[in-house]
């Protein structure tokens, strides 16, 4: 499973830049179904089995990133945010540039400490001081290269492993959701149904891509798979974040837009006891996922979300447990063969 990560990883896919995520996605899952299909907007839409329920899971295909906005006439570049990128984490960073010739690799530079004021040393860089450095002479060789206003920047890939059955890297928000959807759609079968698993655009701007392809699906019951806060590290205090590394997937309880629907969350929790799977619970003040969105489509749709806790999500270091991944497959493969006994 961590060679497959990697491979994800290394696949870059900025919000609104996910091609060739999905084209990976293709050629992984589309063997195990009976159809694929890439909707209008460019989610990717796997289907296997027939009948109801219509149980959909799904992973977002996007990950945080950058675009070129505005290259100044020395060749450095200035750029907006895609998602919720953290300002304080981009000095010193590697970033790839999808141009339209080739992906340009450039640095994040910022002033050296040997020169920063005492108060600039206190202070957060605010983004529009900051550039992207590709180490060009001027503007023209910048569009030499094949880089305009508009294109896609991704952080530089990487994974490494930690302790134990501990990674780190960073786009493992959603590529973790990816790879367990890959998992659960190759290695299932006997259900009663039809599954539809969704990989799925733009979530980091805005749960945008979910809604047409839920509207469409219209299912009975959806799972998002995606990762959460670990709240294990010092940097938050006891009961800032409930789910912790290692101790198995985390159930959404509550984030800034749904409440899990109570027959859902009995019917996740029954799965999880009966076959001995450790659950944790997640409660979010902030932020929301994919599955979030699903009781506001159509009549609504009740949904559910299995999270994966990573430490430092949307930083370059993010950390997670295999263990959690594991298991996280396991319950949701679970949940698709018991779905018909609970919603049609
Ligand atoms: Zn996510």
């Amino acid at each position: 499973m961590e060679e497959l990560l990697k491979k994800l990883i290394e696949t870059s896919s900025v919000s609104g830049c996910e091609e060739n995520l999905r084209d990976f996605l293709i050629k992984q899952i589309k063997p195990y179904v009976d159809e694929t299909r890439v909707d209008k907007i460019g989610n990717v839409i796997f289907k296997k089995g027939s009948g109801r329920p219509k149980i959909m899971i799904n992973a977002h295909m996007d990950e945080i990133g950058l675009m070129v906005k505005h290259i100044d006439e020395k060749g450095f570049i200035k750029f907006s945010p895609v998602g919720g990128v953290d300002k304080k984490i981009l000095p010193g960073q590697i970033v790839k540039i999808h141009g339209s010739k080739k992906i340009v690799s450039g640095v994040i530079g910022f002033k050296p400490i040997h020169v920063q004021k005492k108060e600039e040393m206190e202070k957060i860089p605010k983004i529009d001081e900051m550039f992207i450095d590709v180490a060009a002479k001027k503007d023209k060789d910048v569009a030499s290269l094949g880089i305009s206003v508009g294109d896609f920047v991704s952080f530089s890939p990487h994974i490494t492993k930690l302790f134990g059955s501990r990674v780190c890297g960073n786009g493992f928000d959603d590529r973790v959701g990816c790879l367990m959807m890959i998992e659960i759609v190759k290695k299932l079968k006997n259900f009663k149904g039809t599954l539809y698993a969704v990989g799925s655009v733009k979530e980091e701007i805005g749960l945008v891509g979910i809604r047409g392809a839920a509207f469409g699906i219209n299912p009975d019951i959806a799972i998002s798979l995606d990762v959460t806060i670990a709240g294990d590290d010092p940097y938050l205090k006891p009961g800032e974040s409930l789910p912790v590394l290692g101790k198995g997937p985390a159930l959404l309880i509550k984030d800034a837009v749904a409440i899990v629907q109570k027959n859902v969350r009995k019917w996740i929790e029954g799965v999880a006891k009966k076959n001995k799977i450790n659950i944790q619970y997640d409660i979010m003040d902030n932020g929301a996922t994919d599955s979030s969105i699903l009781p506001m489509i159509r009549e609504g749709i009740p949904s559910a979300a299995v999270l994966i806790p990573s430490r430092y999500v949307h930083t370059p270091v993010e950390i997670i447990d295999m263990s959690d991944v594991k298991e996280g497959v396991k319950l949701v493969s679970l949940l698709v063969k018991t779905a018909h006994k609970y919603f049609k």
